[in-house]
Parts: structure tokens; sequence; C-alpha cells
């Protein structure tokens, strides 16, 4: 068989791939996704964006095609103990992750490509690099870009080790709510805080996406605690025996599926500062869903390879380690990062937390949104109010942001 020839190979078609090779094809870079699935398949993970992730997608051009596939959550309800404390502008858009990624892949054109394959072998270096498929093919680019995801094989095969810093740091819970009422739930979406730190729990989001009502329920157990099959068997009694406040808001609902459950280990990788080769996405680290961080991460860690590393590597001979290194010890890609770590111990602290200072800080948060929704209730409608912004490690990310100026 024939060498393919290519500038840019992006192995791994999810977010983070996809997004690259949209972005990539839209610059006029030669470029190649590969991937097993030609169409990806339905996932649970990320099911919205938030106001800062698509801040962060209108960057990359992508966030017109993303908002048509998407719904608007319009106003969202903040709230603990049964009581709505605020209730803010809504600027999150729901969708579901095969249906963001294979929106990212629709657009997908001009100078880049898609084959469908399994990247079986990458042959690295300062120069070319040679990727090898489970189709046979061989193809020859400048660089590679690894997008993989979670999958361990490649990054094995590159010399890329992994390093678990938290096992089953959270646990994710997905599934569709129906309400009992013809005429829908109250609120247009809801996030209701735990009660106590016993519940092991972080919050529940329910949001739109289409005419369904999605909840996303985000806390710290462990995957065989028995509570988790509780809920999988009866969702609705299970919830309200832990969050009795909750009831009166939500009224009676149904859940007419699975309840879907994944653990999440927070992970780093370590041996990735290589020729040729640039790792982005879950490929280089994972997030807490629960802190809602990973889409974010993979946004950044694209926008910033595809609008400002990848075309200037490009421009002169050569792909050594120090052409790739720019791209990991870019100030915005580091805050983002840092973020991303911080909020995933700093939530899970903030929920556990039994003494008296954790308590203080889950009732000072109480009282800011209360004072949040009281102000905006007295005064005209203001610009929506981000997730970030309330918690202690917006400034970080916020300087990452001033960096990318
Ligand atoms: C349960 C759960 C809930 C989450 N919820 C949230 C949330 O609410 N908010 C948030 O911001 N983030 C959330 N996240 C995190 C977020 O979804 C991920 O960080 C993000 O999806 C990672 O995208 P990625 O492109 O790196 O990986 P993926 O989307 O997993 O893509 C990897 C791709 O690589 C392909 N691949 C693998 N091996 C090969 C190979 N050898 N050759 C070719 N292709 C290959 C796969 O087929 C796949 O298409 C959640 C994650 C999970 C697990």
């Amino acid at each position: 068989m024939p060498m393919h020839n290519t500038d840019v190979i992006i192995a791994g078609g999810g977010l983070a791939g996809s997004l690259a090779a949209a972005m990539l094809g839209r610059a006029g870079i030669r470029a190649m996704v590969i991937d097993p699935h030609p169409v990806y398949p339905p996932d649970f993970r990320c099911e919205k964006l938030d106001g800062p992730q698509m801040r962060t997608l209108e960057l990359t051009g992508l966030a017109d095609a993303v908002r048509r596939a998407s719904t608007a959550d319009r106003e969202c309800w903040m709230a603990r103990f049964g009581r709505i404390v605020e209730k803010r502008p809504g600027d999150q858009q729901g969708i579901m992750y095969d249906t963001l990624v294979n929106t990212m892949r629709g657009e997908v054109s001009g100078s880049a490509s898609f084959l469908q394959a399994k990247v079986t072998d990458i042959a690295a270096g300062p120069e070319r690099q040679t990727v090898k498929t489970s189709t046979g093919a061989e193809i020859s680019a400048r660089l590679v870009v690894v997008a993989t995801g979670l999958n361990v094989g490649i990054r094995e095969k590159l010399g890329v080790t992994r390093e678990i810093v938290s096992a089953g740091h959270s646990i994710s819970i997905g599934f569709d709510a129906v309400p009992g009422d013809p005429r829908g739930f109250p609120f247009p979406a809801l996030t209701y805080f735990a009660e106590s730190p016993a519940d092991r729990m972080a919050y529940i989001t329910l949001f739109p996406i289409g005419a369904a009502i999605r909840a996303n329920l985000f806390g710290y157990r462990h995957l065989h605690d028995p509570w988790l099959k509780q809920l999988r068997d009866a969702p609705r009694e299970t919830l309200y025996a832990m969050w009795p406040g909750l009831r009166p808001l939500m009224g009676e609902f149904t859940v007419p599926e699975f309840v879907k459950i994944r653990p999440v280990d927070l992970y780093v990788t370590e041996g990735y500062r290589r020729p040729g080769v640039v790792l982005v996405g879950d490929a280089f680290g994972t997030s807490c869903p629960a802190a809602g961080t990973g889409a974010r991460k993979v946004l950044v860690d694209v926008e910033r390879l595809c609008n400002v590393h990848i075309p200037r590597w490009l421009a002169t001979p050569g792909m050594g380690e120090e052409k790739i290194a720019a791209f990991y010890d870019d100030p915005v890609k580091q805050a983002s990062d840092a973020y991303s770590t911080a909020k995933a111990f700093g939530l899970r602290s903030f929920t556990l937390d039994t003494s008296l200072a954790g308590a203080a800080r889950r009732w000072g948060k109480f009282v800011l949104h209360w004072g949040k929704g009281t102000t905006r209730r007295v005064h005209a409608p203001q610009a929506p109010v981000n997730v970030a912004d309330d918690d202690e490690h917006a400034p970080a990310l916020a300087r990452g942001a001033s960096a990318r100026k």
C-alpha cells in the first residue's frame, strides 16, 4: 500500500480531535483525523457547555454550529434546602455528547479529511512522523496530534506514562427526567446543591436538551456503594429521601431509561515532551466532571494548539521537542489545567468537609447566591453570570484569559 502524506495527523476523533480537524481544515492546513467510528456513538460524557466554554468555542469558529445543534437553558434556578436562592440568566447550551462531537465532525472540510481506522502505531521524530492504521495504511506527516481520550494503547506505544492522582475521584450520573405534570417542570433549568456532607453528593443539575429534561448528578461515592443501586432501581424515591427539599421543586417525575453511572479517575501523563507529537484533551490528562472543566480543558487545548501553535510550527522546518514545548508551556493552557485541578479537589473538599469551617463555607455560598438573587430581582436584568465567577478558583482562569491577549 502506498504511503500517504499530509501535514497533521490527528489520532482520535472525539471532541478534541474533531474540533482540531475542523479548525485546521478551515485554516487551509492539510490534516487527517483518524477514528474507528464513522459516526461518534452515544456516550455518557459532558452534556452541556457553560458560558465560559461557549466563549472559548467562539475563538475556534465552531460556536454557531454548536449553538444550532444545542438547546439554550434560558434561565437557571439555583436552590438548596428546598429554597430557590437565585434565578440566573441562562448561559448554558445542553447537547448530548455524540451530537456535540458529530456536529464538530460535520464541520470537517476543506484541507482536512476523516479516515475510518484505528491508529495502531506511531513512529515519531524531529522531522517526519509515520502512523500505521488497522486498515494497513501508512501515513506520513510533520506532526501527530494524539487525541485518543482515555485509551492508553497509543500513549504507551509512545512511551508516555499515566499517573493516577486520584482514583475514583468522583462519580457522574445521568438520566432523563419526565415531569408528571403535562405542563412540564416549573423551572427552565435547575441546580440543586447538597444538603449535608453525609450525602456524598455535590449537586444535581437539570437542563433542557431538545424537548427532554436531562439530569446530571455528581458526587463522591464508591462505584459499589449500595446507594447507587437504589438510585438506579428507584431514582425519584432515592433522590427525595436524600434531598427532601428537592421534591417541592421537581414534583412527580419518571425516569424512562436506564440511569447511567460512571466513575472517573483523575490522572496526569508523564514523558509527553517529545518531538513530532502533541497530546490534547483527556489523552493529556483527565478532569473531574463534577467540576465541569473537562470540556473547557479540551476547548482551551485545541484553541491554543490550532489558532496559535500549529501554524507557527509548520511555518519553519522540523518538529523538534522545543517547538512542541511551546504548547505545554502556553500560559493560557497552564492556567486552564491549574484551574481544572484546583476545582476538582476544591469542590470535593467543599462538599465533604464535615468541620465547622466547611459548614461555614457552604452557608457562605448559599448566602452569596441569595444575595446575588436578591440584587438581580431588585435591579434591571444584567449580563449572564458564569458558574466560574462565583468560586474561589476563578481568578486563575481570569489570569489565563488575560494572557490570551
Ligand atoms: C461521565 C462523564 C461526564 C462528564 N461530564 C462533563 C461535564 O459535565 N462537563 C465537562 O466539562 N466535562 C465533562 N466530562 C469530561 C469531558 O467529557 C471529556 O474531558 C472530553 O469528552 C474529552 O474529550 P477527548 O476528545 O479528549 O476524548 P474522547 O471524546 O473520548 O475522544 C477520544 C477519541 O479517540 C478515539 N480513539 C481512541 N483510541 C484510538 C486509536 N487507537 N485510533 C484512533 N482513534 C482512537 C475514540 O474512538 C474517540 O473518538 C465528563 C466525562 C465523563 C467521563
